[in-house]
């Protein structure tokens, strides 16, 4: 029997670096990554079947009437969602896979999941985070202010998630997420294939 991936949630307020984070996961340690749904406009350099599936809004509806959709939420006038297969079909393949999502899907996500951990990454301090949305210059001042004010609502649930990291130094946050995720394939929630097993075979030797 294969050993079932685990399954891991990642969030952080809008410029924190987890896209960043994620991606050096990916490259470095083989990650599958869920590639989202999300009705919001492609940025520039940005490939529909690459960083998103990018659908209308009627597509959108479609895929959560059609149950599709493992969680989706609402965020800054868009919809995004996670799709089902992809992420079932890894797991069950015994690999690893993260969900790079905000935090209304990654509590919807726990709820249908209870054994997944949900990690939130932070900057060190507020200021660097509207420095590196400004910085990064792919919103309108509208949008940055608006990714702002849901980050200061997003605080308050903060402490639901079962990890924070604080991304200060970036190859130092990817190395300890990745100790973290590592570490949980430890747990007993993610051993019942072994436990199984063990049970199994002492119950044939009595
Ligand atoms: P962005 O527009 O910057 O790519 O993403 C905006 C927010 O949507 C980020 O916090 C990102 O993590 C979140 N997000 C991306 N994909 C999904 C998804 O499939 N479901 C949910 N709930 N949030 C997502």
């Amino acid at each position: 029997m294969t050993k079932k991936g685990i399954l891991t949630v990642i969030s952080g307020f809008s410029g924190a670096g987890k896209g960043t984070i994620v991606r050096e996961l990916v490259d470095r340690y083989g990650y599958a990554v869920s590639i989202s749904a999300t009705t919001r406009d492609p940025r520039a350099g940005e490939q529909d079947g690459v960083h998103y599936f990018f659908k209308t809004k009627e597509e959108f509806e479609q895929m959560i009437a059609d149950g599709a959709l493992i969680e989706y939420a609402s965020y800054v006038d868009n919809y995004y969602g996670t799709p089902k297969d992809y992420v079932m079909q890894k797991l069950e393949q015994g690999i690893d896979v993260i969900l790079e999502i905000e935090m209304q899907g990654a509590l919807k996500v726990k709820e249908r999941f209870p054994e997944v951990s949900l990690i939130f990454i932070t900057p060190p301090d507020a200021k660097v985070l509207r420095e590196r949305l400004e910085g990064r210059g792919t919103e309108t001042q509208d949008v940055i202010e608006k990714r702002l004010a849901r980050a200061a609502q997003e605080c308050a649930y903060m402490d639901q998630y079962d990890y924070i990291v604080i991304n200060d130094d970036l190859n130092v946050c990817v190395e300890q997420i990745h100790g973290l995720i590592q570490a949980l394939h430890w747990k007993c929630v993610n051993q019942q294939g072994q436990i199984a097993k063990m049970k199994g075979e002492f119950a044939n030797k009595a």
